[in-house]
């Protein structure tokens, strides 16, 4: 197939070697050790900790069970004030916890919970804030921290998008009670499927440690109601594979990146966003927002998908707007939100996508 003619889809996984995988797995023969916390997860969960910059990691057999599980650990109960501009998995994971969603708008420029509508939203029964860095976008955690000080809420991140991200210096996943962490095969970083929760305090490490594993607490205690979301040594030892390229990785995003902003940025009608100030990007997706374009966004969106360029409506519809839950937040009110919902299309993003391409794309959308 010419290069024409293929398909270029808006993520593709890195991948390691196939011999350097081969190398990693090849112990597994002689141990048999397959799964519940083995070497390669042990090693894996080190080599995070440091990467990462946290205090403690949790890992996790996917993202949304990482969360799903904090949540769970948080002992929370009421309403959990998050943002509607996000994957499925953030609004399953507190529904599915019993729990109440409550929306909050989100800011026009980062795309993020807009920190300065939560407290309008705050109740006798609110127990915690789940935001989401999304597009690895940090939040307005200052913020955030301040009004869960002053109001006595948990915090607790959704950084799927955001593994590696810096903010002042920081690890994004130091800041709030935890932050999951997402290794999906279309994540910057991936064990195939996986994830983790970041935190700081060892209570919670324990009780967490324990729902994933059935909530057994020894051979003959089971003190949780728990499940099972173990990561095994296969996901471990691609984790660690990764890990190893993850710099050059996330520097061939950035090449990706920054010849999008070169090509886009300051074009009549369109929105394009570079690196927050006092923060280290891991170039995850490129979101583009149409404002007024000359053409619209499920137009442009065909128009592309017409040339072979698979951009996505990422994130659309609002989660509010699934038919799940539409009946239930009906009278929810988010503006800002249905806005960049009904305009962005984030571009295809990856490591290996070449810049030839990129510059492809982009005259296909400017010449549109
Ligand atoms: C990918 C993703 C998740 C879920 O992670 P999985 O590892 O796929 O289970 C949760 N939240 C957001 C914002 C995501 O993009």
């Amino acid at each position: 197939m010419s290069s024409e003619n293929k398909k270029i889809l808006v993520t593709r996984s890195s991948m390691p070697d196939f011999e350097e995988y081969m190398e990693e797995i090849r112990p597994l023969w002689e141990s048999a050790w397959l799964t519940n916390m083995g070497p390669l997860h042990e090693r894996l969960r080190a080599e995070l900790m440091d990467y990462l910059k946290v205090d403690g990691i949790a890992l996790f057999t996917n993202g949304h069970m990482a969360l799903e599980m904090a949540l769970d650990a948080m002992q929370l109960s009421g309403e959990v004030i998050t943002t509607p501009f996000t994957f499925a998995s953030t609004t399953h994971a507190i529904v599915r916890n019993g729990l109440t969603p409550v929306f909050c708008d989100i800011e026009p420029d980062n795309y993020t919970i807009d920190a300065d509508k939560i407290e309008a939203l705050i109740t006798e029964k609110t127990s915690a804030i789940v935001p989401v860095h999304v597009y690895g976008k940090v939040c307005d955690v200052e913020k955030i921290e301040a009004i869960a000080k002053k109001h006595n809420l948990k915090v607790i991140y959704d950084a799927a998008h955001a593994f590696g991200v810096k903010f002042k210096g920081r690890g994004i996943g130091s800041f709030g009670d935890a932050s999951m962490f997402s290794f999906h095969a279309t994540k910057v970083f991936n064990t195939i499927e996986g994830g983790a929760v970041c935190y700081s305090d060892s209570d919670f490490e324990k009780t967490l440690n324990f729902l994933k594993n059935f909530g057994i607490t020894d051979k003959e205690n089971v003190d949780f109601v728990g499940g099972n979301a173990k990561m095994n040594e296969f996901q471990a030892a691609m984790g660690i594979c990764n890990l190893k390229h993850i710099e050059r990785e996330i520097g061939k995003r950035k090449k990706v990146v920054e010849r999008y902003l070169e090509r886009l940025e300051d074009k009549e009608g369109l929105i394009v966003s570079g690196v927050q100030d006092g923060v280290e990007s891991n170039y995850a997706y490129f979101p583009m927002v149409l404002d007024n374009y000359k053409i619209s966004r499920n137009d442009l969106y065909d128009y592309l998908a017409g040339h072979n360029i698979f951009a996505r409506k990422y994130f659309y519809p609002l989660i509010t707007d699934y038919n799940c839950y539409r009946e239930r937040f009906a009278d929810c009110r988010l503006p800002v939100a249905r806005r960049i919902a009904d305009n962005v299309l984030t571009l295809p993003c990856y490591a290996d996508l070449p810049l030839e391409t990129v510059d492809k794309i982009c005259d296909l959308i400017l010449n549109v």
